[in-house]
């Protein structure tokens, strides 16, 4: 992809729409675009990270491929958000291995992980079934998981603010942050609003609209959180409670965090669905890899995580919590140079338009 070529393309796709208009109730990729008379490379980013792919301004389109002009927003955008996705990503010079190589290198980070835990942590056995109190500290020690977990958890919160601000700040968006636009971007991410096109979902090939897209995004987002809010129950539990693991299958800690991975292994397996009988016209090629690697590592967390459960009473209790331990870790190095940041730059996105729609 040559970056500059696609940004040129960008500019002359986004100054036909301004002359024509026909999509300008499609999304806010179309509000935002009339605000403007002439476009920058910085406009075409905050543009492309408005865009969420639902493809009605392609199937709408008069000069779409075959037509001379080749006007394909929504593949034009996809490449400008993996160039974003290197461009901002911090630190920086890591994003483009993981785009290249990305399932190649969670493989090689899980095995190299649970390698070094199960040298350290499981007296040289593969399974045992003595197990003394079924949960994960009687593994591996309460300390190595928190504080490892939360240098983890900090890098995370760091990258995605250093990407934040620098994404921000690239676009023009350098006045203070206000409530109201912060509240209606946050509103915007929570219910997925641009996902449901002009109230019929996404646009498919056959011309049908289909709001399942917006549903699996739904899935996977909640089952995120309510996983997030399972780690949190936990520690409160433990912490503030008194209440020493493992949970019973009926306390909050294991609803929430079972609630949240069905969710997310649904989200995840219908995302799939939805891309293999997809139009693949629209679709940049490249980000396949990218997007698989980081669907399949969130799948086996959640996986893993119902395996523990499962099994946490048997022998096999200590190959199941060094392997999820592995995996959580791994998608804790991995987020920050993931298709996770795109929730950082289209929050971002969203804030400048919230502001700019005053
Ligand atoms: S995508 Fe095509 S139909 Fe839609 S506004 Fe642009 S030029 Fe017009
Ligand atoms: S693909 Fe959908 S979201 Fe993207 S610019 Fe076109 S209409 Fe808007």
């Amino acid at each position: 992809m040559n970056k500059n070529e696609t940004i040129a393309k960008a500019i002359d796709a986004m100054k036909i729409c301004n002359a024509c208009r026909y999509c300008e109730s499609y999304c806010a990729v179309f509000d935002a675009m009339e605000l403007k008379r002439s476009f920058s490379e910085s406009d075409i980013y905050y543009l492309a990270n408005l865009c969420h792919d639902c493809r009605g301004c392609y199937y709408s389109c008069q000069y779409a491929p075959p037509h001379e002009f080749d006007l394909n927003i929504p593949k034009t955008f996809s490449k400008i958000r993996a160039v974003t996705y290197h461009k901002f990503s911090w630190p920086p010079n890591f994003s483009l291995a993981s785009f290249k190589y990305g399932g190649l290198l969670i493989l090689l980070s899980v095995l190299s992980i649970t390698g070094v835990l199960w040298g350290l942590f499981s007296g040289g056995k593969f399974f045992f079934s003595d197990h003394p109190d079924n949960s994960f500290y009687s593994v591996i020690p309460e300390a190595v998981i928190i504080w490892i977990s939360a240098a983890l958890f900090l890098f995370v919160i760091i990258s995605f603010v250093k990407s934040f601000v620098s994404f921000r700040s690239f676009i023009g968006h350098n006045s203070h942050l206000r409530l109201k636009p912060v509240l209606k971007a946050f509103a915007d991410v929570l219910t997925l609003r641009y996902l449901d096109g002009f109230g019929e979902g996404c646009n498919y090939e056959d011309e049908s609209f289909s709001n399942w897209r917006r549903w699996m995004h739904q899935m996977i987002l909640y089952g995120f959180v309510l996983t997030f809010a399972a780690t949190t129950a936990a520690a409160i539990y433990e912490h503030l409670l008194h209440i020493k693991p493992p949970y019973s299958y009926f306390s909050l800690p294991v609803i929430l965090g079972t609630s949240g991975g069905v969710l997310q292994i649904a989200g995840i397996i219908g995302m799939f669905w939805l891309k293999l009988k997809s139009d693949k016209a629209p679709y940049y090629e490249h980000l396949i890899g990218f997007e698989i690697s980081f669907s399949l590592l969130l799948f086996f967390v959640s996986f893993s995580g119902f395996l523990v459960l499962i099994f946490r009473e048997t022998a096999a209790a200590q190959f199941m919590f060094i392997v999820h331990i592995g995996l959580v870790w791994t998608l804790f190095l991995y987020l920050p140079y993931s298709k996770f940041t795109h929730a950082v730059y289209r929050f971002a996105a969203l804030l400048y338009f919230h502001k700019s729609q005053r």
